[in-house]
């Protein structure tokens, strides 16, 4: 039975607000062990991810997401030579990383074998063929597990979840014990950063995966980015014993990018010191 024209996705973004998008087609409906998974075609971000009913990306702004997840750690890590993601099932984060020249061992892992098949399928503009690069391993496991059982050490670690009010799969993945876990694996002068969800809607579980981030890292960076499709400023956090990305300058950035041969549409030096320097995005309680 065709779903009548036009029909809308429409996307929680906290208990009391919703986004309304228009969608021109469902490209793929499936559940997985794990979550339900979505690929739709929206009439005002193109074709995007969506799971159990949030979006994670689209063609429109994902650029800002992952450019803005995964460079201000690189650029403040001198020489970021094997890199860890957790989660980022679409590929496109792994595609941030490996445009870093010294790069020369990047392991994604995600719980979801569906939702990496699926992206590797059907979202082509978001990995651009990252999985396949000779440099890159893509294993599908919970990143629980393998953070406890890898034996390798990472210069930057990035954990690119579902969000930590989202679901069960990810919960755990945001807690203090995980973060000792992921400060174990890195290497001396090692820097990590996780997506944090939204402060302003979910202030309390913000507060606690900052609290959990800062129980573990002395040197903790929190930085905020809008994301059109999301419908909030998405929230990053990073932590290190001896990186500090607050403290780089923009002409720094700019010659670490060209050295390192990374191009990028939304960030440069400039918006590295802008998002260093913007406010985190807090709602005043009435
Ligand atoms: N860019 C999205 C965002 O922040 O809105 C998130 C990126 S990605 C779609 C989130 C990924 O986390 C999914 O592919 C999901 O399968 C993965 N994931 C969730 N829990 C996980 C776990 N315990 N271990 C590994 N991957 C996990």
């Amino acid at each position: 039975m065709p779903i009548p024209k036009p029909f809308v996705i429409l996307q929680p973004v906290s208990e009391e607000t919703a986004l309304i998008m228009k969608v021109r087609s469902i490209l793929v409906q499936e559940t997985s062990q794990y979550q339900e998974i979505a690929i739709a075609e929206f009439t005002e971000y193109g074709r995007g991810l969506v799971l159990d009913g949030l979006v994670q990306s689209t063609e429109a702004d994902e650029h800002i997401y992952h450019e803005c997840l995964v460079h201000p750690p690189m650029v403040a890590h001198p020489d970021p030579r094997k890199v860890l993601i957790v989660g980022g099932g679409e590929g496109a984060t792994l595609r941030e990383v490996l445009k870093h020249g010294p790069v020369k061992r990047a392991v994604m892992v995600d719980i979801d074998e569906k939702v990496v098949d699926l992206a590797r399928r059907h979202l082509g503009t978001m990995h651009m063929g990252a999985m396949s690069d000779p440099r890159a391993s893509v294993l599908i496991m919970d990143g629980l597990k393998y953070i406890a059982e890898t034996e390798e050490k990472f210069d930057v670690v990035i954990l690119d979840l579902t969000d930590p009010y989202g679901p069960e799969i990810s919960k755990m993945l945001y807690g203090e014990e995980f973060y000792r876990r992921v400060s174990s694996i890195m290497e001396e002068g090692g820097i990590m950063v996780t997506q944090a969800g939204s402060s302003f809607y979910y202030p309390e579980t913000y507060d606690m995966v900052l609290s959990n981030v800062r129980s573990v890292f002395p040197i903790v960076v929190e930085y905020n980015v809008w994301v059109p499709s999301f419908g909030y400023a998405v929230n990053f956090i990073t932590g290190s014993s001896n990186v500090d990305p607050a403290n780089i300058a923009a002409e720094d950035v700019e010659s670490r990018l060209r050295a390192r041969g990374v191009t990028t549409k939304f960030y440069n030096g400039r918006t590295h010191i802008a998002l260093m320097n913007m406010p985190i995005f807090r709602r005043l309680s009435h």
